[in-house]
């Protein structure tokens, strides 16, 4: 078995491994790049194998940075079945759409800039810029979904088969287990995606795998460690009070998927047991929108909190307060409110789509909040907000920052530390090697000299197209 590390190496985007086993190319996860322009469209745009002899993809979840550049390898000859969950497949629809409709306007945006500044002419349109793909391209991709149940061994050839697990980390999340025996001789691996915390709202906590004989762990906060899930309440509603005290509004830019539907449900808490005033809040993402309705088809994905609170009568993405924004026009009117009032939108680094109105529009009034839920890479505007630069620029146009920017590092979706090293505990015996992916530098050689010191195991990070034998 070989394995070839094409993403998310010493970096959090673009989850992608090549497995080499039994006369078969696999990948593990096939997630876009993000982060400069100029670099993200040669990574997206180049494969490092053929796609189209690619025999299969094991999808561990739906977010984008493991999902989004499946429509680039099917537009460039991949047919194979793509392996995951069937909440995950449920949500791709959504989200590889999502993704393709943000392609397609990109270049369009870019184009009309260079007719603009004439480097553009009619009839020239090689010069055009095209999308990394098309929405015929993610539409080519839905039907390749092969939906898994969690636990049923599925064989991809007679000697190579791969199970899931519960990962914890969005709906439909899965860690993988696959195992090839060949000889008398087995070989096995576990891929974790990303893997969640325990007590996160919604979903399942991150479920124990068995014994490996390899281990690819992601190590987004190898590094860090996070606050109990107990103060999160506490701490939201401090600010959404002293926000709405100031008269302002709180933004917060979230994934669509996942972290949204968190946040809604501890808003419905929160204003169910009186510790947040009875304030407006709007979901303002049609993705975050159609991704609550899948949400909404998977209660057996749920947490037994999150049942019972279903069983109740409640509905956990919904309340009196709550409004899902679809259009556009309503979108704009909420820039007008001048009442205190909360609003969600995407996406979640603020690298695109209306929370960029949302920010141009109130990041200059110190009445309002910034409220950062989730993970942030380098160089994007949430980042820079993160950072607390003073000065950003939204729409190519520089914008002061006066609003007070805050963070709810527990809401995170990624295990912390001490949480990846607990989930690690029952693969350990046997394991020969351990590959960090995902991410950066840092986390990553602090949680290797943690693996290394407890457990004196090897720790690899690896490169970009770095190869390793696995046997
Ligand atoms: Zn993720």
């Amino acid at each position: 078995m070989r394995i070839t590390f094409h993403g998310a190496a010493r970096t959090v985007t673009g989850s992608l491994h090549e497995l080499q086993v039994d006369g078969q190319r696999i990948l593990l996860d096939c997630g876009l790049y993000q982060g400069r322009r100029a670099e993200a469209e040669r990574i997206n745009r180049n494969f490092a194998f053929p796609p189209d002899e690619v025999d299969a993809v094991l999808l561990s979840h739906a977010h984008i940075d493991h999902s989004g550049n499946l429509p680039q390898l099917v537009k460039q000859g991949f047919r194979g079945p793509i392996y995951s969950s069937s909440a995950t497949a449920d949500l791709c629809d959504w989200m590889l759409r999502d993704s393709a409709y943000l392609q397609e306007k990109d270049a369009e945006f870019i184009n009309k800039r260079k007719r603009r500044r004439r480097a553009l002419v009619d009839g020239d349109e090689n010069n055009a810029v095209e999308p990394l793909y098309s929405m015929a391209d993610a539409e080519a991709t839905i039907p390749l979904f092969r939906p898994v149940e969690m636990h049923r061994p599925t064989e991809l050839s007679p000697r190579l088969r791969f199970e899931t697990y519960e990962a914890g980390h969005i709906l439909g999340s899965n860690a993988i287990h696959l195992v090839f025996s060949e000889n008398g001789k087995r070989t096995s691996l576990v891929f974790s995606g990303d893997i969640g915390r325990p007590d996160l709202p919604i979903i399942r906590d991150p479920e124990a795998l068995p014994p490996a004989d390899y281990l690819i762990v992601e190590s987004t906060y190898g590094g860090r460690l996070h606050k109990s899930m107990d103060l999160v309440k506490g701490k939201l509603a401090d600010i959404i009070n002293r926000t709405a005290q100031q008269g302002g509004k709180v933004i917060v830019p979230s994934f669509a998927v996942g972290r949204t539907q968190q946040l809604v449900l501890l808003l419905h808490e929160l204003t169910n047991e009186k510790r947040i005033p009875d304030l407006h809040v709007f979901v303002d993402s049609p993705l975050a929108v159609n991704a609550t309705e899948v949400f909404r088809q998977h209660t057996d994905l749920y947490d037994a909190a999150t049942r019972s609170f279903l069983m109740e009568g409640e509905d956990p993405f919904g309340f009196q307060r709550l409004r899902y924004v679809r259009e556009a026009s309503e979108s704009k009117a909420i820039n007008d409110l001048r009442y205190p009032h909360i609003v969600i939108s995407a996406s979640g680094m603020c690298e695109a789509g209306r929370i960029l109105h949302h920010l141009r529009n109130g990041v200059g009034d110190p009445r309002n909040t910034v409220l950062i839920v989730g993970f942030m890479a380098e160089h994007t505007l949430g980042r820079k907000l993160l950072n607390g630069e003073r000065e950003v620029n939204i729409f190519g146009e520089p914008v002061v920052v006066r609003a007070t920017v805050e963070k709810l590092n527990e809401m995170s979706g990624h295990a912390d530390q001490n949480e990846l090293l607990a989930w690690m505990k029952p693969i350990l015996p046997g394991l020969k090697k351990v590959f960090l992916v995902h991410g950066e530098p840092v986390q990553m050689e602090a949680l290797k000299a943690r693996i290394e010191g407890e457990h004196g195991l090897d720790v690899v990070i690896p490169q970009r197209g770095d190869t390793h034998i696995l046997a």
